[in-house]
């Protein structure tokens, strides 16, 4: 079958790059391509960056009412295709179908939630010292924004950068991840199709290399938001000069499981937390600390179920865990299980590839786990769960907190005390008690500490991110007057 091909998106038209060269994008169940794209180049982002630039007056002059009036129809264009989306976002990044159109239901959700915050952009106003004289802030928008996107949740995280960027009155140029472009160009094509006008949204695809290093460096970008791996970050913040910057990195994400647990609702929520989308979430539970006292009975019920997963394309109603993205990525689980074996773990299920086409992977279990291995301290971002045991809530929360990441986490008690320790004590930017390692919902902040990252996407906080605040005085008095000089 022909293989379509997508141009790259630059002051509202659909052009070819200056490379003249193509990549395909796979659908990592069958590794057969879904689409052809243009290999974007620093010219090509050079001239998405001028075309942003020359829509950006206009654009951020519009009152934001009238923006998230755009910002609502993009919503509504995506509620009507959802169900294409949805299995879209399946073949191109390997998610089982309601995963898939829960990562639509979510872009759906965040253009909703910032259209409304149109109507809002909060500023405060606030006394001054000085005698008849009005102080107040506004938030401005950051100018042309850089977004560099990862594949995981290929329609939702475009989606929350692209969203709050545009209420603010930003324009962009983004560069998604080269394993699902597919997903960013249908979402900019609603937006298109929406009334977003030319210049204000560019799509440049095409390498990390070449493309993104460009978004990276540019003098001309203002703001950069950037969601992907922690060495990625760590290059780009060694990198990116004087701009904003938003950073959204990995995790290595605890659940801990307490001896007065609910143990059947730990378990649902540790195999969801574990290998849902195939352990490929930055909030993925990827260690479980659990009370020394039901351990073994634990494992027991963890290592039956885990067994009973079926791997296959997530098209398939009867598949519980997708493929994982690309062929790197299932290399790099297997060296962590290698890793495992060699650092003494114990592997409880799973460790192996099943036959046939597909990056698949079966769901994976380590026991006999110590804190300070590899496999308990490395983001390995595939199906492969650490068991550690525990003695008490008290080390339970220095092993969660014995990592350098700090996004999700969650502790599975009856008890407040071991609830209200965890919410306290726990470095992270999210702590679910009774849930497992999940994200937020579009009106909550979303972000984590440490080498995670600094920044919070989404609510109200996100807004924050994507628009700068700025101080304006009115001084009524008729005269000079000074701060700080004029104290009498
Ligand atoms: P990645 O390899 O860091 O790539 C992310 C994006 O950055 C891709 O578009 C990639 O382009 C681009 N890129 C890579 N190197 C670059 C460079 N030097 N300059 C500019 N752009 C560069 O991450 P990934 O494998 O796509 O995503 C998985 C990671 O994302 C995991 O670590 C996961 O935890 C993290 N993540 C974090 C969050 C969060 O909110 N905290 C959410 C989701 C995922 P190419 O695709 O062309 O290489």
């Amino acid at each position: 079958m022909a293989v379509s091909e997508y141009d790259l998106y630059i002051g509202g038209k659909w052009v070819k790059s200056e490379t003249g060269k193509t990549f395909d994008s796979l659908n990592p169940a069958t590794e057969e391509s879904i689409g052809r794209f243009q290999e974007g180049n620093e010219a090509d982002v050079r001239k998405a960056i001028d075309a942003a630039e020359k829509a950006l007056p206009a654009w951020s002059d519009m009152p934001a009412p009238k923006r998230g009036l755009i910002l609502l129809k993009i919503a509504e264009l995506l509620r009507k295709d959802k169900e294409r989306l949805g299995r879209l976002v399946t073949t191109e990044m390997g998610k089982v179908l309601p995963e898939g159109l829960g990562d639509v239901q979510e872009a759906i959700d965040i253009f909703e939630y910032m259209a409304g915050e149109g109507r809002r952009l909060l500023g405060h106003t606030t006394t001054s010292e000085l005698h008849d004289k009005f102080a107040m802030t506004i938030r401005i928008p950051v100018g042309v924004m850089g977004l560099i996107t990862p594949w995981n949740f290929p329609m939702a995280i475009p989606s929350w950068k692209m969203s709050a960027a545009l209420i603010c009155g930003n324009t962009m140029v983004i560069k998604p991840s080269s394993d699902t472009p597919l997903c960013v160009v249908e979402l900019v094509k609603l937006m298109e199709r929406a009334g977003v006008p030319p210049g204000v949204v560019n799509v440049v695809t095409g390498p990390a290399r070449t493309a993104g290093q460009e978004i990276v460096k540019n003098k001309k970008i203002d703001g950069l938001s950037f969601t992907g791996s922690r060495d990625t970050g760590e290059w780009i913040m060694a990198n990116v000069g004087v701009k904003k910057v938003g950073m959204e990195l990995g995790g290595k994400n605890p659940i801990i499981v307490m001896d007065d647990a609910d143990l059947a609702l730990a378990l649902d929520g540790i195999i969801w937390g574990a290998f849902g989308t195939t352990g490929q979430r930055c909030t993925a539970c990827s260690r479980v600390l659990v009370h020394r006292a039901v351990k073994e009975k634990f494992m027991r019920m963890l290592v039956e179920r885990a067994k009973k997963l079926r791997t296959g394309n997530g098209l398939d109603k009867t598949t519980d865990v997708g493929p994982l993205i690309n062929k790197a990525a299932r290399e790099k689980s297997e060296r962590y299980v290698e890793i495992g074996r060699k650092e003494g773990a114990k592997i409880s299920t799973g460790g192996e590839r099943p036959a046939g086409k597909g990056f698949f992977y079966r769901p994976t279990i380590f026991d006999d786990v110590s804190p300070d291995m590899r496999i308990a301290q490395e983001e390995i971002f595939g199906p492969v769960l650490s068991v550690i045991g525990i003695k008490s809530i008290d080390e339970a929360i220095e092993i969660a907190n014995g990592t350098e990441y700090g996004l999700s986490s969650s502790v599975y008690t009856k008890d407040v005390r071991n609830a209200f320790l965890a919410m306290k004590k726990i470095e992270a930017g999210i702590t679910y008690i009774n849930s497992p390692t999940i994200g937020a919902e579009v009106h909550l902040p979303f972000g984590g500490v440490k080498k995670t990252g600094f920044t919070r996407e989404a609510g109200i906080e996100g807004i924050e991110e994507f628009s700068h605040s700025k101080t304006l005085y009115v001084d009524y008095s008729g005269h000079l007057q000074r701060a700080q000089i004029d104290v009498e």
